[in-house]
């Protein structure tokens, strides 16, 4: 008999972020196994009779824990059971989804992903921020400071151009690297931006901020993961220094 994976997100870390089918599927789940941000109040829709286990990683360890995890999988499919896999935010951005949907595909297992609220968009709802705006922001791009690798690294200076609203996942120990990767490539240092640290909990802190002072206000106002960044750039304001570099050259 082929088991069940279930992919949920369980949002930014607030109970009632989560949605109905992902309590559901968590109720009638044989095994559940839960990631660091997810909130740990979710455990008491487990079933009686069924496990829970903490699989939490941390950065840096190899990847030892994911092969871990992936076999504690592979073993529980192919008893049967139903698995519920507890990812924070949505379980398809940076969750790690692909390797446990290859594990469960290999095993011939049933395969659900129940999505979530990703920490991004708790960020803008809780800055009151609109990731997109007509005639000012037309895409919405999510992406990451930190990588696998260094050539894995995303092309940040692609990301941020004139229309685009940015969300930086795992950014605040690469607030530095960031702010001056863009600065050198000529985007301008007074991008609006904001952090916004446990974004959807009660107790979020949001420091609004700009791209030239990214590192220092981070530093400053000590925010600590899990956090987002959100760097906006709408066309008003490339138009304006357009103009100025224009007036100023005409003056010279
Ligand atoms: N799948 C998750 C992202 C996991 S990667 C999602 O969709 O949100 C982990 C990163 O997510 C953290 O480094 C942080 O950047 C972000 N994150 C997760 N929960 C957060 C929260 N409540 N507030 C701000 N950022 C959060």
């Amino acid at each position: 008999m082929n088991g069940k994976l279930v992919l949920i997100g369980c949002g930014p870390g607030a109970i009632d972020l989560m949605t109905l089918r992902a309590l559901r599927r968590i109720e009638s789940a044989d095994l559940v196994l839960y990631d660091r941000l997810v909130n740990l109040e979710l455990l008491t829709y487990v079933k009686p009779g069924a496990i829970y286990q903490y699989v939490g990683k941390r950065a840096g360890d190899g990847g030892r824990q994911q092969t871990d995890i992936n076999l504690r999988i592979r073993e529980a499919l192919e008893a049967g059971a139903t698995v519920a896999r507890l990812k924070s935010g949505d379980p398809l951005i940076f969750g790690r989804a692909a390797e446990e949907i290859d594990i469960a595909e290999d095993c011939g297992a049933d395969i659900e992903i129940v999505p979530g609220i990703t920490s991004s968009l708790a960020a803008a709802s809780d800055s009151l921020i609109t990731v997109t705006e007509r005639a000012e922001l037309q895409s919405f791009i999510v992406t990451t400071g930190r990588t696998a690798s260094d050539q894995s690294r995303p092309d940040w200076v692609q990301c941020v151009q004139p229309g685009v609203c940015v969300a930086f996942y795992m950014s605040v120990a690469r607030a530095w690297k960031i702010q001056s990767t863009l600065m050198a490539a000529g985007i301008p240092g007074i991008l609006p931006a904001i952090w916004v640290e446990r974004a959807g909990c009660d107790d979020t802190r949001m420091v609004s901020t700009q791209l030239d002072r990214l590192a220092l206000d981070a530093e400053q106002n000590k925010i600590k993961n899990p956090a987002i960044l959100l760097l906006r750039y709408p066309h008003s304001l490339a138009g304006a220094l357009k103009n100025s570099v224009t007036s100023s050259s005409q003056q010279a």
